[in-house]
């Protein structure tokens, strides 16, 4: 299995691409907020262009008043005084301070009446992403090596390694690459050599997200199809991988487009889960870059295009009839040993 970005060309079983995690978010237009008065649908206002917003952030007091702020948000349920950000700071004079506050007032922070501060959602959000060095930090990480077999040669020589926050799986042995993938700089630098783990995790539940129709970049509503791989896609993968359709998923409002493994949109559904479970398996215990040979996709219509998933432990068979829209029409869960005849099904959706 593999998941990578689309620009990179390199081999693959079958992949998921997206485009790189490195998109700056709009910080606050335009705005959203929920309304209070009672009315059905949410009211959006623009507070200010982007240019402004950012051009706001543009400066050492400024960023140093963000994160006291972030510090001081979660001891205080009165927000944070003037004087305690001024003390805080390493401002001269607090007419040059209050200036710089001033600044930040409407986009990233709130003022009541009494002079006490508190983050506006932008400014929790560009708080968090400069704590965190989301825009700040490059991580390079050398190769970890890891416990899964290569799905391709089966040799146990897979590595993941990190290069400016984007993290590549692939096999030192035939030397394919299995997926690319962004990683935030925060959880490359807080999960050390363990990194890998939480790189499979944070996909996954990006994943989990995108099949359920929540764009885990902005949440805004993802439109799910099967689609056709590239040729160059097919043609590069060895004899017996030919893939020759995916899942994608795509975001309008933030432009987010990931193609993965038709497998991977389906790898919470609890007939799945529940299936690893009566095998006494936990199908986390694999990473999405492998999920296992356990996994097979067969196309079974070409107009509309239509798939079925089996996924098949020691001869109890599940299968997923997908379609185009990449909704699961049916569920059918059958035994092939000799015990079984043919057709028996329990279907669980
Ligand atoms: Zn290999
Ligand atoms: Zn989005």
């Amino acid at each position: 299995m593999t998941i990578e970005d689309e620009s990179d060309e390199s081999v693959r079983r079958s992949r998921l691409q997206s485009t790189p995690e490195t998109t700056v978010e709009p910080v606050s237009s335009p705005a959203v907020e929920e309304t209070t008065g009672g009315s059905e649908t949410a009211s959006a206002e623009i507070v200010s262009d982007p240019s402004d917003a950012f051009q706001a952030l543009g400066n050492e007091t400024r960023m140093g008043i963000l994160e006291t702020m972030l510090e001081r948000a979660d001891e205080t349920e009165t927000g944070v005084t003037f004087s305690e950000l001024f003390e805080a700071s390493a401002a001269d004079t607090s007419a040059g301070f209050a200036y710089h506050l001033e600044q930040l007032v409407g986009p990233y922070l709130e003022k009541d009446g009494d002079e006490h501060y508190e983050l506006t959602y932008a400014g929790r959000k560009i708080a968090r992403a400069i704590a965190t060095g989301a825009y700040t930090r490059r991580v390079d990480h050398p190769p970890v090596s890891l416990a899964e077999s290569c799905p391709f040669c089966s040799e146990q020589s897979l590595t993941a390694q990190s290069t400016d926050n984007i993290v590549a799986v692939a096999c030192e042995n035939c030397g394919r690459s299995l997926l690319r993938l962004g990683f935030p700089p925060s959880g490359l630098e807080s999960h050390g050599e363990g990194f890998p783990e939480a790189f499979d995790r944070h996909h996954r539940h990006r994943l989990g997200l995108m099949a359920e129709g929540v764009c885990p970049e902005c949440s805004g509503e993802i439109s799910s199809e099967l689609v056709r791989t590239a040729s160059s896609t097919d043609d590069a993968l060895p004899p017996g991988f030919e893939e020759h359709v995916q899942a994608a998923f795509n975001c309008d409002l933030c432009g987010l487009d990931v193609r993965c493994p038709v497998s991977l949109a389906f790898l919470d559904r609890p007939v799945v889960v529940s299936l690893y479970h009566d095998h006494g398996r936990n199908i986390r215990d694999r990473p999405i870059w492998n999920v296992g040979h356990e996994w097979t996709e067969t196309i079974l219509s070409e107009e509309p295009l239509a798939v079925r998933v089996v996924v098949e432990l020691e001869g109890d068979v599940l299968a997923l009839y997908v379609d185009e829209g990449l909704e699961v029409v049916d569920v059918q869960r059958s035994e092939t040993n000799a015990a079984a005849s043919e057709g028996t099904t329990d279907a669980a959706a």
